[in-house]
């Protein structure tokens, strides 16, 4: 918009001076009087004139002291008869120069034409300006098929290596080996190896697989082409088969590097799967892969990272050999790799002595690296909002809880009516989580708003676990019903602050009874197939693969569960008025509660 009005204004002026020089240029011509047939007979009788020009129908009459004057004569009327009408006697005319002239082609075309043409000529530089606008914005546009690609050149300064990645040691051993293809692929092929093609990072979103490509180019010290797949999917069927085609141009140009293609799941789907709109297009960019990754020379040192969160829904035909058919899992990290991912992120920022890293690492399972980044970054921002030359422990601790919850909203003000329902409701579910022996220990409680929620209770798992056994999702159930019952119990009625632990626990339910199998009545089979229909992004559509009479069934095993859950928090609420009491009484007072200060009112929590 802004160089619109700027070449508006340069054209403005180029007018403006066009204008001054035809009007000085005007100006500077001898004035031309006007006459008329009398005069000139008067003039010729007086033999006050030196010469007579006629252009066509014009009289460009010179006199003797210099002046000039023109006169219109009629159509077809020749100078000649003119003086003779008006009896001019011949011998004054003899004297006179007499000089017939046609107008030259161009002065007649220019004269006749030029009025016409001058506000076409400035409409057409207009529109040229125009036109020069549009394409400014829409060049990108016209050289579709080669943008998008970024390259990170190799000798980089401050170049990303595996010592900027911690954690993911089976990834970095497994990555380590193509830093040796593209360091010494003369080695491999020395010995007739063929240095494979490809390599996919795999990994829950935050794991740092965005970082560890980059790292492996970094290590091996080799230009690396980084495109993510959704910049593949273009408005246009073929943009990203001619992106892929420029990738890999500039990528053999650049031998030996690292192609990086990031998110490949948004072309790399199952093909044939979808009623999506850019499917075609999808489909046409994943051959272009398929054909570029398969023609060029395995020893040329070209190597292809991709990574995705979805292996699962990956075309087989990427992950057939001499494509991808490295596969590099990252997991989340555990306890020692947080606390090493979050000295790395904690390098050049001063914390308060007496600030453990392990403590936070232990206070964040589940969290990616990428959670644990922010974590820090956090912390330092409000220690600088709060304008402190260092980043205290509570800073960290506050920073867990809001990239777990989001901000805390100090200004979303409960009502002390409010204020009492949502704690029986905190105190509920903490209640329940904590005298229940198979649940992971309360580590806060708290009644101010954070995201979406009024109140939250925080539990943590003392330890890292992948499994979780069918007893503790009974328990989780009950816990989550806790809030709820604790309405009921003490005010007789129940409020919509549940609605969240209630979807929450109906999809526990489910995921017992139809996933892990941990139903008695129905036994040992999922039931419901999951299949991925691709439609306006993505949607789950679930094809049912059992009878209307086990729908039935599974509806009961559902409810069951629940129940069972309820009656369970019922009677851990029922039975401890006195503790629920308490704990509302200091939520009302201190708004949050941490553990210390939670199990001296409640007591240690019970052993297994
Ligand atoms: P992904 O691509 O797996 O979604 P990224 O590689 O983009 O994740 O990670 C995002 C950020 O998280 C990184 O820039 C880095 O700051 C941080 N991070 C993630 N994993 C690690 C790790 N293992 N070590 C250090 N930092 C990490
Ligand atoms: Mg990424
Ligand atoms: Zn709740």
């Amino acid at each position: 918009m802004k160089s619109l009005i700027k070449n508006i204004l340069i054209f403005l002026l180029v007018f403006l001076v066009i204008a001054a020089i035809f009007s000085s240029y005007n100006f500077t011509r001898p004035k031309i009087k006007d006459a008329d047939i009398g005069q000139l007979i008067a003039q010729l009788n007086n033999e006050e004139v030196q010469g007579v020009v006629i252009e066509e129908n014009s009289l460009l009459i010179t006199l003797k002291n210099g002046e000039q004057e023109k006169l219109q004569k009629e159509q077809g009327e020749s100078f000649g008869e003119i003086i003779k009408n008006y009896n001019v006697a011949p011998e004054k005319i003899s004297s006179l120069n007499i000089a017939v002239k046609s107008k030259s082609g161009w002065a007649y075309w220019s004269e006749a034409l030029l009025p016409f043409l001058i506000p076409f000529i400035f409409i057409g530089v207009f529109i040229w300006f125009m036109m020069r606008q549009v394409q400014g914005a829409n060049n990108r546009a016209m050289m579709f098929g080669q943008s998008g690609v970024r390259e990170t050149p190799k000798n980089q300064k401050d170049k990303i290596t595996f010592k900027d990645v911690a954690g993911v040691k089976e990834a970095k051993e497994d990555l380590d080996e193509i830093v040796e293809f593209l360091k010494t692929p003369k080695k491999f092929v020395a010995l007739g190896a063929k240095i494979p093609k490809g390599a996919l990072l795999m990994g829950a979103p935050g794991t740092g697989k965005t970082l560890l490509a980059r790292a492996v180019a970094g290590e091996a010290n080799v230009p690396f082409f980084h495109i993510s797949g959704s910049e593949f999917v273009e408005m246009f069927v073929g943009v990203g088969a001619s992106r892929v085609r420029d990738l890999f141009t500039k990528a053999k140009k650049n031998a030996p590097c690292i192609v990086f293609i990031d998110e490949i799941d948004a072309v790399g789907r199952q093909r044939g799967a979808g009623l999506g709109g850019s499917h075609d297009e999808r489909e046409q960019t994943l051959n272009q892969i398929l054909v570029e990754m398969d023609g060029f020379d395995p020893n040329l040192g070209i190597i292809v990272l991709a990574a995705t969160n979805r292996p699962d829904i990956l075309d087989p035909a990427l992950l057939r050999p001499g494509r991808f058919d490295r596969r590099i899992v990252l997991d989340l990290p555990d306890i020692n790799d947080r606390e090493a991912i979050l000295k790395i992120h904690a390098k050049n920022k001063p914390l308060a002595a007496g600030v453990t890293l392990r403590k936070l690492a232990e206070r964040t399972p589940g969290f990616s690296g990428a959670d644990l980044a922010n974590l820090v970054n956090e912390a330092a921002i409000a220690a600088a909002r709060q304008n402190k030359k260092i980043i205290d422990e509570i800073n960290l601790l506050d920073s867990i809880e809001k990239v777990l919850l989001g901000p805390e909203r100090k200004s979303h003000l409960l009502s002390d009516k409010e204020k009492e329902i949502t704690a029986y409701h905190e105190a509920g579910h903490a209640l329940v989580a904590h005298l229940l022996p198979h649940t992971d220990p309360v580590h806060k409680i708290s009644i101010i708003s954070r995201g979406r929620a009024a109140g939250y209770t925080l539990k943590l798992p003392e330890k890292d676990r992948s499994l979780k056994s069918r007893q503790e999702f009974v328990e989780e159930l009950a816990v989550l019903l806790g809030g709820q019952i604790a309405e009921k119990h003490f005010f007789g009625d129940v409020t919509t602050g549940a609605s969240n632990d209630l979807r929450e626990a109906t999809k526990i339910a489910k995921k017992i009874v139809t996933e892990y199998g941990m139903s008695e009545k129905l036994g040992l089979r999922t039931f419901g197939e999951k299949e991925e229909l691709i439609f306006l992004g993505k949607e789950i559509h679930e094809g049912k693969d059992y009878s209307e009479k086990t729908a039935e069934k599974i509806d009961e095993e559902i409810n069951m569960f629940i129940k069972n859950a309820k009656e369970t928090a019922q009677k851990i609420i029922g039975g401890n008025e006195k503790q629920m009491k308490n704990i509302v009484e200091k939520l009302m007072k201190e708004e949050t509660i941490e553990r210390e200060a939670f199990e001296k009112i409640v007591g240690p929590k019970p052993k297994k």
